[in-house]
């Protein structure tokens, strides 16, 4: 069990198409863990492998509200099969854009194919919440972030005041 270091934009690698995984093996099964274990600690309810520089086809995510109720998906080589005419908006936010927030306009529903943790092939309908998240994940796996389906305008303002933190950050 380990927590890792996230990743913030901008970085090359959270802009690199992740590679599939070919064998879903004890060492994916470490980097699930460390990933949720990541994931609880930021706080967040989503995390992507590429965020923690690791650039294969692996996201973990919880909706659950408390510590209790949590449920764990922990998704290898998913695929959206099939995605609602409906749309919703939610305001999101991503570990890798810190401090930062946006209306992002997606399908409302989304159907996706993916393996679980043993290597089994499995399908979820993910509706509401869940559909946001997995689609926000699924992106960091081909480099897009939430802020590219927002105007040039506002992403470009959010990027140069991260690249700014990451100087002062240096310079401290
Ligand atoms: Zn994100």
């Amino acid at each position: 069990m380990s927590v890792l270091p996230i990743l913030t934009a901008p970085d090359p690698i959270l802009k690199t198409k992740a590679k599939r995984v070919e064998l879903v093996d004890d060492r994916i099964r470490t980097l699930m863990n460390d990933m949720l274990d990541t994931m609880y600690d930021a706080p967040g309810i989503g995390l992507a492998a590429p965020q923690v520089a690791v650039s294969e086809r692996v996201i973990v995510m919880d909706i659950g509200r408390t510590e209790e109720d949590r449920e764990p998906l922990r998704m290898v080589n998913p695929e959206i099969v099939w995605a609602s005419d409906e749309d919703n908006t939610y305001e999101e936010g991503c570990l890798s854009v810190p401090s930062h927030y946006s209306d992002v306009v997606r399908p409302k529903s989304v159907k996706v194919h993916y393996l679980d943790e043993t290597g089994a092939a499995k399908e979820v309908l993910a509706e509401g919440l869940l559909a946001t998240v997995v689609q926000h994940e699924m992106d960091h796996l081909d480099g897009i972030l939430f802020i590219d389906h927002i105007s040039s305008l506002k992403r470009n303002m959010i990027l140069r005041k991260l690249l700014k933190a990451k100087k002062e950050a240096l310079e401290s």
